[in-house]
């Protein structure tokens, strides 16, 4: 079964497919869709499908697709896997702990194939109780503003990698490649045309996340969160993405039984590449479900394309990022610098590669598999 498609439309289908035939199944489960209903974003969705336990549930498996836009078309196939070869044919699953799939939370970027939404904010950064969020002052990233995003007609040089390289890397010797990395990943709120901009206010994923959540949540004791994400870490391989600071180490000690045999990452800070992110999907949804009494279990399934984990590998990443969006907002000098740029950043969040996508379907399935058996356990 080939579940990665290349439309929005036709990833679209495809989840709403698996999900009428889990209603025929599950006459007690619930769809439903949320237009994000604004200019330029006309007839795009959020739909989710939610399969209440049969028997009484603690948990709820809560499964996210494309928080960035492009990653959802990886994010969908493995929906997919989960409802088809799980949850369809083997209702056991669904008698101690309900589910809640979530198909293309930012549609926009799915569809034009970008990691934000058509107001160029990343959702992942645009998150919070309070709008003082938009008050934050990211100093450090306004320092690296011009090199981070450049104006003007994007044209392809050659030797211009080694040229972003050097200049980056004078920065990194300048502050220090912690700080580096914290000032342009943490978000920021006042250059709007910028990369890893969080919004001058919410989106409205931020108010149908949190009814959407806090609906179903609502009467079970735990969220376990899996937010599906691609682009970040060794090729092919799982990365479990932790939050970056757990109010409470009992969440920790939870998530580890969960996933007891992969590395939670981020939150062992001896990973190295643990940084704080302002914003966040994670951070909402804990400050928000602690209000409703539901402990949120948050992580992040990172899928490497790049093996953007060492310095070089992911300066270059950085740099087909900030090509993409100075070629969105300012336009591309010639056919053959916006193809390149366009297809650079293709392959970086969805790869067309055979077995790359074998390898995110099989691993998902073992992953997944072992955290049934983890909430079985933890359900009797
Ligand atoms: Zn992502």
């Amino acid at each position: 079964m080939n579940y990665f498609n290349d439309t929005y439309e036709t990833s679209r289908k495809a989840f709403l497919n698996s999900a009428a035939r889990l209603r025929e199944k599950y006459p007690n489960a619930i769809t439903d869709s949320f237009a994000i209903d604004r200019e330029n974003e006309e007839g795009l969705f959020i739909d989710l499908i939610y399969l209440p336990a049969t028997n009484h549930a603690e948990n709820l498996v809560m499964v996210t697709s494309g928080v960035h836009g492009i990653e959802a078309y990886t994010g969908s196939a493995i929906q997919q896997l989960f409802l088809n070869e799980f949850i369809l044919p083997d209702e056991k699953i669904i008698a101690h702990s309900s589910f809640l799939f979530v198909h293309s939370v930012n549609p926009y970027g799915q569809k034009y194939f970008r990691r934000v939404t058509s107001r160029n904010v990343d959702l992942n950064r645009n998150f919070a109780l309070s709008d003082k969020l938009f008050e934050t002052e990211n100093q450090a990233y306004a320092e690296l503003n011009e090199l981070l995003n450049p104006s003007g007609l994007y044209r392809k040089k050659p030797a211009e990698n080694l040229r972003f390289f050097l200049k980056t890397m004078r920065q990194i010797q300048k502050k220090g490649i912690k700080t580096f990395r914290q000032a342009i990943l943490q978000g920021q709120y006042h250059h709007e045309k910028g990369i890893f901009f969080g919004g001058k206010a919410f989106e409205p994923q931020k108010t149908i996340m949190e009814q959407i959540t806090c609906r179903f949540a609502k009467g079970h004791k735990r969220l376990v969160l899996i937010d599906l994400h691609t682009g970040y870490g060794y090729r092919g391989r799982l990365h479990l993405i932790g939050m970056d600071q757990y109010p409470n180490p009992a969440v920790l000690e939870q998530l580890r039984k969960l996933y007891p045999t992969e590395k939670i990452e981020a939150a062992d800070k001896d990973s190295g590449d643990f940084y704080k992110i302002s914003g966040s999907l994670f951070e909402f949804l804990f400050q928000r479900c602690t209000e409703e009494k539901v402990t949120v279990l948050p992580i992040a399934w990172e899928f490497g394309t790049f093996d953007n984990i060492k310095v070089r590998k992911s300066l270059e990443s950085l740099r087909i990022m900030i090509n993409e969006n100075r070629g969105f907002h300012y336009g591309y000098a010639n056919k053959e610098s916006k193809k390149q740029t366009l297809e650079a950043f293709r392959q970086l969040y969805y790869p067309d590669d055979k077995k790359w996508r074998q390898q995110v379907l099989q691993k998902s399935k073992a992953v997944f598999d072992q955290l049934l058996h983890q909430l079985e356990k933890s359900n009797q």
